[in-house]
């Protein structure tokens, strides 16, 4: 059985960092879609409460149920309800959306400034407010994302200014009272005077923040996963492992078979060409619920820094922590 094992020491030890720069653990909105980064929705909520956040965003309406109890702020970003909801608010990310929504629903605008992927352009902005105040919906935010925050570009202030004008605007046409936010992971850390209403902060909760545009060394990752053993076996010099037979032993040597592969979400694309941290040498291919390693411990860390793994797998920890499958038994320290 493979197992995933939070820390909660350096979960807590991120978000200190973190409220360190938004200057109140109420402004952050720990960002839980897509089952908390691959970690586990309820029992990252579960953590988070403890610390005192008061915030989250998700994906879906289904997922801000889960979490309702813990948090008086949900934010669900690409969804639609049956019916007005008081703790959750909704993502509007295109006008020809608005009239999709029940009267009496709390939600927020999303106005595109550069990542052109969704939202309002700033053009629209006061023809998408007369269409929400139409509707009968209770917009109570504005908000944009950065599309390059994490490099050192100037696209990022681009982006701010841009923002800054449609806070401008938004007030001139009488909405006086709305709140404002811009800010992921990446970009809150190049604030050095961090002075919006809240931070969707996601990976830099996790630890993996990785962003050339500002230091964080002090974050750490919160997850590893581990697998415990199947069986051992002594094998002899040019024996072969798993399927295909793709790695011969080069010499005699103890092998064993952990209950661990791609089916718990890890990339088949390391096979034959992983160690784990503490050493332990994968032999032959991962297979869907079996990979070899040579050693003889009962149970094995597979990895416990998604940055490394993504780095050797060519993508980034987002890819890697959220392809972790739900069905994972899950804990904290
Ligand atoms: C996923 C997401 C975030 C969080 O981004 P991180 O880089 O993980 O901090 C923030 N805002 C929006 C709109 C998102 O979709």
């Amino acid at each position: 059985m493979s197992k995933i094992t939070l820390n909660k020491t350096k979960f807590f030890n991120n978000l200190d960092i973190i409220a360190d720069k938004t200057k109140s653990k109420d402004k952050i909105a720990l960002v839980l879609k897509d089952n908390a980064y691959g970690h586990g929705l309820e029992l990252v909520a579960q953590m988070a409460q403890e610390y005192g956040i008061t915030k989250a965003v998700v994906r879906t309406t289904s997922e801000a149920k889960i979490i309702e109890n813990f948090f008086t702020y949900i934010l669900v970003l690409a969804d639609i309800p049956q019916m007005p909801d008081e703790n959750i608010r909704y993502t509007i990310n295109d006008i020809a959306t608005i009239k999709k929504f029940p009267k009496g629903t709390k939600v927020e605008l999303k106005v595109d400034t550069l990542m052109h992927r969704n939202g309002i352009a700033i053009d629209a902005l006061e023809m998408a407010l007369e269409a929400i105040k139409e509707q009968g919906l209770l917009l109570e935010a504005i908000f944009t994302h950065h599309r390059s925050a994490d490099e050192l570009t100037s696209e990022w202030f681009v982006q701010n200014k841009l923002f800054s004008q449609v806070k401008v605007k938004a007030k001139s046409l009488g909405y006086e009272e709305l709140r404002y936010h811009s800010a992921n992971s990446a970009s809150l850390f190049r604030y050095g005077d961090f002075d919006e209403d809240m931070a969707r902060i996601g990976i830099a909760a996790y630890g993996c923040l990785e962003s050339s545009a500002s230091t964080q060394e002090d974050l750490q990752p919160i997850l590893s996963l581990s697998a415990s053993k199947n069986s051992t076996r002594e094998l002899t010099k040019g024996e072969r492992v798993g399927y295909g037979g793709s790695y011969a032993m080069s010499v005699g040597a103890k092998v064993s078979n952990y209950d661990f592969g791609y089916a718990d979400g890890f990339i088949r694309i390391l096979s034959n060409n992983y160690t784990t941290p503490n050493g332990q040498k994968l032999l032959g291919k991962i297979s869907m619920d079996n990979s070899s390693f040579l050693c003889e411990e009962e149970e094995i860390v597979i990895f416990n820094d998604a940055r490394e793994i993504a780095k050797q797998a060519q993508t980034i920890p987002y890819e890697i922590l959220t392809s972790l499958k739900a069905g994972i038994k899950r804990e904290f320290l």
